[in-house]
């Protein structure tokens, strides 16, 4: 197979192991002689697999009992609306640090007022706004903690007075979350977690319930959420090959050491590529230095040296560098360097800027 390193920002590089288990159940699920794409979700073999999901979710993230952790399909984007449904009553705030965001923005109108805090869409979103005020009547306080097409993120805990939602589809599991700190964390699984076609919702139980508006089943998390301990997430079909793509991804996620690990990792990694970035006279970074992502690496051609731009792209991809175009709102390129990504990927991509340098000195 042709040498191929994976930099694209979701869907998102997997474990090799990961993918050779999946081959496995695919063939045949947990000795049923039936594979994973056919299996009924009833199976026994099925429902402790997405016990073990649950379970290895609150491991990893230290998820306390009051929250429900589900798993639905529709993406990060139907959480946009699915969100204010169940929260806003009145009032919710946003804080718009990217695209995502104001999508997510844009379907909370639908449900009620939306007070947009700050917004960094001045600058192409190169930056997290600070010193915004969160208003102490809204309902909640929504952020994306990490801009993937930006390269900017939200690396702590922040604290807010009111219920506190986070989109966390590019950077969850890169880190730990103090997950008391917010009434929900969700997120598309296909960035960091997994492959496309699942969603994680992890929500605060006692939040719910409390908007004045009929909710349509599919829509209401308690629909989800059902009886203790089973029926968790088991309402409709779940994603059965996604759910199961990541258990495996979580469960090699454990081995390796969890979240504190992964978190190292991806530090060091993220420095190889910031260092390269800053030290190449042929490259600039684009997010500003203090608020860049560990997880998504932006950077242009310098000033003086764009007509290099195409050459560059052609000299990276003849190296074996995919996914490496940046978004065409920011241009230049862009690295995904999810948990997954290996650190022999970061290297050969460093090694591959400081040898287009050398050709142009
Ligand atoms: C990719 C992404 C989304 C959209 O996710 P879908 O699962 O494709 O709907 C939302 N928010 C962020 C931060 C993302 O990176």
């Amino acid at each position: 197979m042709k040498k191929a390193y994976n930099f694209n920002a979701g869907p998102c590089v997997l474990p090799k192991e990961v993918i050779e288990s999946t081959i496995e159940a695919i063939r045949n699920f947990d000795n049923t002689g039936i594979g994973l794409l056919e299996i009924s979700h009833r199976t026994p073999g099925w429902e402790r697999i997405m016990a073990e999901t649950e379970q290895l979710w609150r491991d990893l993230l230290d998820i306390p009992q009051e929250y429900a952790v589900i798993f639905l399909g529709g993406g990060a984007s139907t959480q946009f609306f699915e969100v204010p449904a169940n929260f806003l009553n009145k009032k919710a705030a946003y804080l718009q640090t990217g695209v995502w965001a104001k999508k997510a923005i844009k379907e909370a109108k639908f449900y009620g007022e939306v007070e947009v805090v700050a917004s960094s869409e001045d600058k192409t979103y190169s930056y997290i706004p600070k010193n915004y005020t969160i208003p102490t009547d809204a309902d909640y306080f929504h952020i994306t903690t990490n801009n993937t097409i930006y390269g900017t993120e939200i690396r702590e805990d922040i604290d807010s007075p009111v219920t506190l939602i986070a989109d966390m589809s590019s950077d969850i599991m890169s880190r730990k979350v103090d997950v008391r700190k917010y009434g929900m964390i969700y997120g598309g699984a296909q960035k960091n977690v997994g492959p496309a076609g699942v969603t994680f919702v992890i929500v605060r139980k006692d939040l719910l319930g409390k908007v004045n508006r009929p909710l349509q089943t599919m829509v209401d998390y308690r629909t989800h959420i059902g009886a203790e301990p089973k029926n968790n997430s088991m309402f409709n079909t779940p994603p059965v090959s996604a759910i199961f793509v990541m258990h495996e991804t979580l469960k090699w996620l454990k081995n390796l050491g969890g979240v504190e690990v992964m978190n190292k990792i991806n530090t060091q990694k993220s420095k190889l590529l910031y260092d390269e970035i800053d030290r190449n006279s042929l490259f600039v970074g684009t997010a500003a230095k203090e608020d860049r992502s560990i997880m998504n690496h932006c950077w242009v051609m310098a000033p003086g040296k764009e007509h290099l731009q195409d050459e560059f792209m052609a000299f990276a991809k003849e190296r074996g560098m995919v996914g490496i175009k940046g978004h065409r709102s920011v241009g230049g390129f862009r690295a995904s360097l999810y948990n997954a990504c290996p650190v022999e990927a970061v290297e050969a991509l460093v090694a591959c800027m400081q040898d287009f340098e050398k050709l142009h000195k």
